[in-house]
């Protein structure tokens, strides 16, 4: 890892690095991995391992089981439009416990352990409640406690503002805390330990037979990532590619190579990489809404005034098509995720009103399946073996987009699982093309 480069863009002190000796592993274990007081001990055990190889190692984790759906739960209980500011007092305590805990138990194992909130790492973050992005990590007071020969744990998922403001990553985000604390730190290794031993060519959960991957590019896995994969949060995985630090997936239950997400040049060295692959995964989203704006003036700056209004309430957009038919008019549709609905439905009216003639449908009941690989596009052969088969399994296609990493159709919802086994029937169970 280029340390120096890593150092002058996270502010930390460069001479507190070069000083230290050993080299400095960061794991992040995610919620199903310290979901009971037995998986925590079995984090503490493995991660004493780690440390009596000669290692310096930070200790990134979530919170406990399905302790932030349980938050979010109880907050609806009392009201459906919480302060997004408390949203992050509530949600960043599940992270708390579950770190206590690990210290703790590593304690109990002999090493000295020390945890941290977010702002105690020096987790530097925007204003942005429920969804902060990551300003910088201040990591000398990690780098002190790894000195003194503690292991470190941190509660991932959290940060602090300017203004001393706690703030929260958006869901799955400890993968960011974790890959953004080892650049910050300037990290020798970053491993991220979950309940599958790797990234495969589909959700195993829905999928009988994935393949593995034994490694899989930087660009392929934002890709895989954004598109659904929840396998690692996507921002985690821009940081990665930014610092080129290869991140390593593996599960935390036993031994076992995982997947190392990492350049193409590293993987083509290491790995002996003749020749790409042209579809790498497949990914799928169930939780999104489709907002249809119908008979929209065929007009130049229709959509740019559109979009620019939905671009201040701060709601990503996850697809954009525009359908052309006869009469100047066009459709417009795009996809925004299912917690930004609200949000969108408050300013409909503007939207319909700013595009004088139209009406707007909106369709909760769609979800997106995706191709994933550098050949998607590359290959003409790709999207008609795409859209053969999701016909052939009676799927309805409402959408499709491309970009040269990806084919993405628009289906209905309650044939996302069929769609993403019938496609990896297809791309992965004819012939072994995985790794
Ligand atoms: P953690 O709690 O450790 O952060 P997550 O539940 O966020 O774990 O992510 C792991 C899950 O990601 C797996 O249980 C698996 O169902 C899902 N997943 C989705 N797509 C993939 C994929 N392509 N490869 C591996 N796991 C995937
Ligand atoms: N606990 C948070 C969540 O469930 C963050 C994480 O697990 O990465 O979304
Ligand atoms: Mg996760």
């Amino acid at each position: 890892m280029k340390t120096e480069k890593i150092l002058a863009a996270s502010g930390t002190n460069l001479l507190t690095r070069r000083s230290f000796a050993k080299p400095i592993l960061v794991q992040k274990y995610g919620g199903s991995s310290v979901a009971t007081a037995d998986l925590i001990k079995n984090v503490a055990r493995r991660v004493v391992a780690r440390h009596r190889e000669g290692k310096a190692v930070v200790v990134v984790v979530s919170a406990m089981g399905k302790t932030t759906d349980s938050l979010i739960k109880l907050s609806k209980e009392i009201t459906q439009h919480p302060q997004r500011r408390e949203m992050d007092m509530l949600l960043h305590a599940g992270e708390i416990i579950s770190t206590a805990l690990v210290a703790m138990a590593i304690a109990e194992l002999g090493i000295p352990s020390v945890s941290f909130t977010g702002q105690q790492a020096g987790m530097r973050t925007d204003s942005s409640h429920t969804e902060a992005r990551i300003l910088g990590v201040d990591g000398v007071r990690i780098l002190e406690e790894l000195g003194s020969g503690k292991i470190v744990v941190i509660a991932g998922f959290q940060g602090i503002t300017a203004d001393l403001q706690i703030t929260t990553l958006g869901r799955g985000g400890s993968d960011t805390s974790a890959v953004a604390i080892a650049v910050g730190i300037g990290a020798d290794e970053c491993e991220i330990l979950t309940d599958v031993d790797g990234v495969y060519t589909a959700d195993p959960r829905i999928v009988e037979k994935p393949l593995k991957m034994s490694w899989c590019s930087y660009d392929e896995m934002l890709e895989l990532a954004i598109l659904g994969a929840k396998v690692l949060h996507s921002r985690s995985v821009e940081i990665a590619r930014r610092f080129d630090v290869p991140v390593l997936v593996a599960t935390s239950y036993r031994d076992a190579p995982g997947t190392v997400i990492c350049s193409p040049e590293k993987a083509r060295k290491e790995f002996r990489v003749m020749e790409e692959v042209s579809v790498r995964g497949i990914a799928h989203q169930k939780n999104v809404a489709k907002i249809s704006l119908v008979d929209v003036p065929d007009q130049p700056g229709v959509a740019a005034k559109v979009f620019s209004t939905i671009g201040k309430q701060d709601i990503n957009i996850h697809l954009i098509v525009q359908a052309e038919h006869r009469g100047g008019k066009n459709d417009i549709s795009f996809l925004v995720g299912g917690d930004k609905l609200p949000l969108v439905r408050q300013i409909l009216g503007d939207l319909v009103q700013l595009v004088s003639g139209a009406r707007a449908v909106v369709d909760e009941n769609v979800a997106t399946v995706s191709l994933v690989g550098e050949g998607v596009q590359r290959e003409p052969g790709i999207a008609a073996r795409m859209f053969t088969t999701l016909a052939n399994a009676g799927i309805n296609i409402d959408l499709i987009s491309t970009s040269n990493l990806m084919l993405t159709c628009v289906i209905p919802e309650d044939r996302a699982e069929d769609g993403v086994r019938a496609l990896h029937q297809e791309f992965f169970e004819k012939s072994s093309t995985g790794d």
